[in-house]
């Protein structure tokens, strides 16, 4: 076993678990998963596990937990016996720190609202507006930003960005765009500030983007149809075509 975690190919450190017992992916992308697209399947074979059970990869601190059961029966948010449960996503965890962090991404605000208010002199009104306003889910959260500040955020940086929550960034509709085509909107920064990145990737049969070349490729793999015959040598869309047909079409021509 390789350590690095099956999904964003970071070092594993804290890892979480189901049923089914796969420990190849880090704790941080099942929670993402599970709170942000409400998946709660194993990502390597696709068992569906109501709970799992997260700790360090390695180490005197982990304590593999063979059997899920053995865990107390959800109490409710916080600290059980001996371990602490994050409600929302489901998620035990053998450590207190790691709980807290998690349970940290998973906050749900509204960080326009939340700095205007820690200002506080703008004027008596904005007194008011301290109270923080609570989501329950993300698409709460989405609704709230276009409706009041004309604010959006990247869906697919959402799902693929390992940050918490608080931490995605906020486009104005053209600035969204932007941010997609060629990844330098004025919220997106300097080359250097965006670490390379130059935008999210497009199927070019589908006009769509997908969140980086990993999860164009998927879509390639599964949506298009690639030839196996003429294969090229290089690899990227060009070996892919749009349906059957187009395919048959390069075959003919070939022969
Ligand atoms: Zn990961
Ligand atoms: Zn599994
Ligand atoms: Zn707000
Ligand atoms: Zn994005
Ligand atoms: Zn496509
Ligand atoms: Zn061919």
């Amino acid at each position: 076993m390789d350590d690095a975690c099956a999904v964003c190919a970071e070092r594993l450190e804290w890892v979480a678990y189901g049923a089914c017992g796969h420990r190849e992916v880090c704790s941080a992308c099942v929670t993402r998963l599970r709170f942000v697209l409400r998946d709660q399947r194993c990502c390597l074979c696709m068992t569906h596990c109501p709970a799992v059970f997260a700790t360090k990869e390695t180490g005197d601190r982990t304590k593999a937990i063979g059997d899920l059961s053995a865990l107390p029966a959800a109490a409710g948010e916080g600290k059980t016996g001996d371990y602490w449960y994050h409600e929302a996503t489901q998620v035990w965890f053998d450590d207190a720190d790691h709980y807290r962090m998690v349970r940290a991404m998973c906050r749900i605000s509204c960080t326009v609202c939340e700095s205007s208010g820690n200002k506080g002199k703008k004027g008596s009104k904005s007194s008011k507006a301290k109270h923080k306003i609570k989501f329950e889910t993300i698409e709460q959260l989405k609704a709230h930003l276009s409706n009041k500040h004309c604010l959006y955020m990247c869906d697919l940086c959402l799902d693929g960005r390992k940050v918490f929550i608080c931490e995605q960034k906020l486009y104005t509709r053209p600035q969204l765009n932007q941010h997609i085509k060629t990844g330098d909107s004025e919220v997106d920064g300097s080359e250097v500030e965006r670490r390379g990145f130059a935008g999210h990737p497009m199927c070019k049969f589908c006009k769509s983007p997908f969140y980086g070349e990993t999860e164009l490729d998927t879509h390639l793999t599964r949506e298009h149809y690639s030839c196996h015959i003429c294969q090229r040598q290089h690899g990227g869309q060009d070996d892919y075509f749009r349906n059957y047909d187009d395919l048959e079409v390069c075959h003919i021509k070939l022969a």
